[in-house]
């Protein structure tokens, strides 16, 4: 198994967190968690880019769409469409709109658990219900609801990978070997060696 502290994981800044001129508190909203950032790119992705982004990951079509299903029903709705593929589909295609619209920070970040930390910190999917303390719940407000109703994606700021496996295929799509950088941060000492003799003379 991979040395736990080394775990990886994808972020990418959405164009409207661009827009919304939020790049740096994103940033370092993983910074300050004792994240370490080896990875960055600014570019424009094309169509194709993003619909392989979405899809690498096998079930999350219908993960997506069992997740949009179940958020209608929590709020006493019911979902206009009970087919989470079609449901997808249909995501795919606002994705595609959005995710192209205007240039996206891709980032790599590394460090204990970064997948779970990053999602954590992330925070959900729709901004209407997402914690409080979050990106997704401090700076954005949209929701499903509105989104349907304006034919769009929602727009939530950030894009974390979800899965460990999720993030192993993301990092490889975005990014060619030679543009991860390995190297030591000083904080690591105190984040993760065994012991911490030595701080006093
Ligand atoms: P997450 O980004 O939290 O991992 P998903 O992988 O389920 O969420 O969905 C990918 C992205 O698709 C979301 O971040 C959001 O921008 C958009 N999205 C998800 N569900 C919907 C929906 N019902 N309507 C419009 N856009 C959606
Ligand atoms: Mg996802």
């Amino acid at each position: 198994m991979e040395n736990p502290t080394k775990e990886r994981t994808l972020v990418v800044i959405k164009p409207d967190g661009i827009q919304r001129i939020l790049v740096g508190e994103i940033i370092s909203r993983y910074e300050r968690v004792g994240l370490k950032l080896v990875g960055i790119k600014m570019v424009v992705p094309t169509k194709k880019f993003i619909e392989e982004h979405y899809t690498l990951e096998p079930e999350w079509r219908r993960i997506t769409g069992e997740k949009n299903i179940k958020a209608y029903k929590d709020k006493g709705m019911e979902h206009p469409i009970n087919d989470p593929y079609k449901i997808t589909e249909i995501i795919l295609e606002k994705l595609k709109k959005y995710m192209t619209s205007g240039p996206v920070i891709a980032m790599i970040w590394e460090g204990a658990h970064a997948v779970a930390i990053v999602r954590k910190i992330t925070g959900g999917t729709e901004p209407l219900t997402s914690d409080v303390g979050t990106i997704r719940g401090d700076y954005v407000l949209d929701s499903y609801k509105l989104s349907d109703d304006d034919y769009r994606a929602v727009r939530n700021l950030v894009h974390a990978s979800g899965s460990v496996k999720e993030a192993g295929l993301e990092i490889a799509h975005w990014f060619r070997k030679d543009e991860i950088m390995p190297y030591r941060h000083v904080q690591e000492q105190i984040l993760y060696d065994i012991n911490l003799d030595g701080e006093t003379d």
